[in-house]
């Protein structure tokens, strides 16, 4: 468009130069160029005013439209995906032969805990994800490790120069999962929630121990629950994944958030308990559990007189690796192809 008015002429052409360059193209209408040719406009003579009037407001929808055009041009475009390992401005055929989408598969531990997690949906158990980075109130204060309590050592955490703490265990979730819901317990219903998240261990690494595993928690609140349902809930649940009757069995342990605590082992299912290079000598041992502390559940604000419940917690790479007969923990997440296309 041309302009008679030099001035306006000038501005103009400043302005188109700007508009290009401009990631917020709209600012061009509200520059301090423009502005000034109206303020302008208001002090001139009034003979001088119509013509000037009208290129000045013939410049402003001239940039309206501009910017109009290009920021439809804008939302027009391809969306850019950030993620892909090549600039976008490398042409197609000199980028670098990527495998097609369809030659992925879903990682086994995700397939894995897909079935998991519906078994334990099936009884009425909600699932919710643990966190990857907590503190020490959910890690040990909520669970009843007193502070200076040698129990913490048995947890070689991984801390973040601010204190904050990589869980090493999924049961940091306990105290916010019974917060949450102690509500339906006055509703006379009971808790009933699944925690599977990943944890971190500064473990000696070998084919049994990574620094960076999965774990699923249990937690089941309600009144008159003891340890008859804990066992006969994991003792369903095993026969569901193994697809078999399982032959079960607790020795006490310790933990501070269990009171009594059991370690929960499994007959072995793949030699009927006779030995066999899974199990050693015929019995498995799964996982930790127990009925959990009443100081746990008072620090939720569920009174322990009226309520009672249990808890577990335990390795979800352990239930695969039986199952599939992997012979090391390495391997998950290794990221070999070879090991994953076992599992497409
Ligand atoms: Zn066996």
């Amino acid at each position: 468009m041309v302009y008679k008015n030099q001035k306006i002429a000038e501005v103009a052409k400043t302005l188109k130069v700007r508009l290009d360059k401009a990631e917020d193209k709209k600012s061009i209408l509200r520059s301090v160029e423009l502005k000034a040719l109206y303020d302008e406009l208001k002090t001139m003579p009034a003979k001088d005013r119509a013509s000037f009037g009208q290129e000045v407001n013939k410049l402003k929808s001239e940039l309206e439209e501009l910017v109009q055009n290009l920021e439809s041009r804008t939302s027009n475009l391809a969306p850019i995906d950030v993620t892909a390992p090549f600039d976008v401005n490398v042409p197609e055929d000199k980028r670098p032969g990527l495998l097609p989408a369809e030659n992925g598969s879903i990682h086994p531990l995700t397939r894995e805990m897909t079935v998991v997690l519906d078994i334990f949906a099936r009884m009425g158990f909600e699932a919710v994800e643990s966190r990857q980075i907590d503190d020490d109130y959910h890690m040990f204060e909520t669970l009843n490790f007193a502070e200076g309590h040698p129990a913490r050592d048995d947890y070689d955490t991984f801390m973040t120069t601010e204190g904050l703490i990589a869980p090493a265990h999924t049961s940091t979730m306990q105290n916010r999962v019974l917060k949450a819901h102690k509500k339906r317990l006055e509703n006379g219903e009971d808790i009933r929630v699944v925690i599977p998240g990943r944890v971190f261990r500064n473990e000696d690494l070998d084919a049994r121990h990574e620094h960076t595993f999965y774990q699923l928690e249990g937690v089941y609140v309600g009144k008159g629950i003891h340890a008859g349902h804990l066992i006969a809930t994991l003792k369903t649940f095993l026969s569901e994944y193994y697809q078999k009757d399982v032959e079960v069995k607790t020795q006490p342990f310790y933990f501070p958030f269990t009171e009594p605590s059991f370690e929960f082992a499994l007959g072995c299912p793949f030699c009927d308990k006779a030995g066999c290079k899974v199990c050693g000598e015929g019995w498995i041992e799964l996982l930790g559990c127990g009925m959990i502390h009443p100081n746990v559940l008072k620090m939720a604000g569920i009174d322990p007189n009226t309520y009672t419940g249990f808890a577990w917690g335990g390795g979800i790479e352990r239930l695969v690796m039986m199952k599939y007969d992997i012979e090391d923990i390495r391997h998950f997440e290794s990221a070999k192809l070879d090991f994953l296309r076992q599992f497409s």
